[in-house]
């Protein structure tokens, strides 16, 4: 709760929430941090991508219903809808 709290108030301000910098606009974070972010988490995704995991959440892909897809049914059913709505 503490952690999402201090979040919200650092969102609300338009500040980044690891820094206390200004935050770009749209986002929680600094230039510096944003960049950070996506780095980690690229490693992260290629981390789950290598286990055999959907890289959105993380559970185990099927060998054969998830062959040649890095996310699981859900997610990819998920984006679909999701891309369906904003088109
Ligand atoms: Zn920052
Ligand atoms: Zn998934």
């Amino acid at each position: 709760m503490g952690n999402q709290a201090y979040k919200n108030n650092h969102k609300k301000l338009g500040l980044c929430v690891e820094c206390s910098n200004d935050a770009l606009f749209n986002s929680i974070r600094c230039g510096k941090h944003v960049e950070n972010h996506r780095k980690r988490t690229k490693r992260y995704v290629k981390k789950l991508i290598v286990q055999g995991r959907c890289s959105r959440c993380g559970i185990l892909l099927d060998k054969d219903a998830d062959c040649g897809y890095s996310t699981c049914i859900n997610c990819r059913e998920h984006l679909y809808l999701h891309k369906s709505i904003i088109i």
